[in-house]
C-alpha cells in the first residue's frame, strides 16, 4: 500500500502546470484532492514519475456568478459547493449533489474538477453537470477550449481531456424564474458512490408547461448520460404524474446497464426509472417553492 517513488512539484500558475505536464506527457499526473488518485497510486495501478500539485495555483478554487453564469473553479471542494450561499440561491442542485458525495472527509478534500476528470461511472457530479447543461473550460499548450459536458465523458475513467491539459473551470447557468431541481441517488452503502443517480434541472413557462428539462444519469452505465428520450417526451407539456411516470420508463433506453456485485443490470434500470420519476416530480414541485 505504498506508492512507487515519484517526484513532486507545486507550480504557482496554470501555465507552469501545463508546461510541466507537456514536458512529462504520460509520466506526470495532476494532483487535486488526491481521493481518487492516491488510492490508485497506493495500489500501484497508476505510477506517475511526477506529481503536479495544483493546490498552490491561485484562482483555481472558488465559486462566483458572472452575469447569467455560475463559474466554479476546478479545485473547489465538494464541501465548498455544498455550503455555498450563492449556490443555495442560484443553483441548489449543486449543493444537493455535493451533499450526497461520500462522507465529510471526502467532501472536505475531494474536488469537483478531480471528480469530473477521474470520470468514475458511479460518480455524482456528472449527473448534475449534464442535467444543467454545463460547459468545461480546459487549458493546454495551445490555449483554452470549451467542451460541453455531453462531449466530455467518453467511458469508464475516460474523458475528452488530453493528458497534457488541465480542467480550470466549470460553467453552469444560474437559476432562472420557475426553475426546479432534484437529485435522487441510491448510494452503495460502503463508499457512497451511486448505484443509480438521477439529477433533474427543469424550467416551467408561465402556463406551467415544461419549457426545458435536463435529466442526467449516473451509475447505471459505463458512462454518465443525458436521458434525451425522457426529456423529449416532457418538453412543451404540463408535468402530470401520469406523463412523468410514462416518460421516465424511457430513462435507460438504448443503455447497456452495468452489472456488478452491488446490483444487477435490470435492478439498476428499474431504480433509474423510479428515481427519474421521483426527481422530475420533486423538481416540478420545487419550482413552486422557489422565491420569484
Ligand atoms: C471513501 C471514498 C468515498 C467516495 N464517495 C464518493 C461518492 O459517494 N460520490 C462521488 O462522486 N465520489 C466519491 N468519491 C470520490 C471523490 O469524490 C474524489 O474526490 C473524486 O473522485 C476525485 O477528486 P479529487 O480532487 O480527489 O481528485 P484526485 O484524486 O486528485 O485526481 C483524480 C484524477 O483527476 C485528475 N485531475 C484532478 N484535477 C484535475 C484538473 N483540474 N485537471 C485535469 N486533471 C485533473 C488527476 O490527475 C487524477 O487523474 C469517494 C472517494 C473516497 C476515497
Amino acid at each position: 500500500m505504498i506508492p512507487a517513488s515519484f517526484d513532486y512539484i507545486a507550480p504557482r500558475s496554470v501555465n507552469e502546470a501545463i508546461r510541466a505536464l507537456g514536458d512529462h506527457v504520460g509520466d506526470a499526473k495532476l494532483l487535486a484532492g488526491g481521493h481518487s488518485l492516491l488510492p490508485l497510486m497506493k495500489l500501484r495501478l497508476v505510477n506517475p514519475k511526477l506529481l503536479i500539485d495544483l493546490s498552490r495555483i491561485p484562482g483555481l478554487n472558488g465559486i462566483r456568478q458572472d452575469g447569467e453564469k455560475i463559474v466554479i473553479g476546478a479545485l473547489t471542494t465538494h464541501y465548498q459547493v455544498e455550503s455555498s450561499q450563492l449556490l443555495k440561491k442560484k443553483c441548489p442542485l449543486l449543493c444537493q449533489t455535493a451533499h450526497a458525495i461520500g462522507d465529510v472527509q471526502v467532501r472536505n478534500r475531494g474536488t469537483i474538477g478531480g471528480s469530473l476528470v477521474h470520470a468514475d461511472p458511479a460518480a455524482d457530479w456528472p449527473a448534475a453537470i449534464l442535467a444543467l447543461g454545463g460547459t468545461l473550460k480546459i487549458n493546454g499548450r495551445k490555449g483554452q477550449r470549451s467542451l460541453a459536458a455531453t462531449e466530455f465523458f467518453l467511458g469508464p475513467l475516460t474523458t475528452a481531456i488530453e493528458p497534457s491539459e488541465l480542467l480550470t473551470e466549470i460553467h453552469l447557468p444560474a437559476a432562472e424564474r420557475r426553475a426546479g431541481y432534484a437529485y435522487f441517488k441510491m448510494p452503495q452503502q460502503a463508499s457512497g458512490f451511486a448505484i443509480v443517480g438521477v439529477a433533474v434541472a427543469l424550467r416551467l413557462d408561465a402556463k406551467s408547461r415544461c419549457e426545458d428539462i435536463g435529466v442526467g444519469v449516473t451509475g447505471i452505465s459505463d458512462k454518465p448520460f443525458r436521458a434525451r428520450a425522457v426529456e423529449d417526451r416532457l418538453r412543451g407539456h404540463k408535468l402530470s404524474p401520469k406523463l412523468i411516470e410514462a416518460s421516465s420508463r424511457h430513462v435507460a433506453d438504448g443503455i447497456e446497464p452495468l452489472e456488478d456485485l452491488h446490483a444487477a443490470g435490470d435492478y439498476r434500470q428499474h431504480i433509474a426509472r423510479l428515481y427519474a420519476a421521483r426527481a422530475i416530480q420533486e423538481a416540478a414541485q420545487h419550482t413552486a417553492r422557489r422565491p420569484r
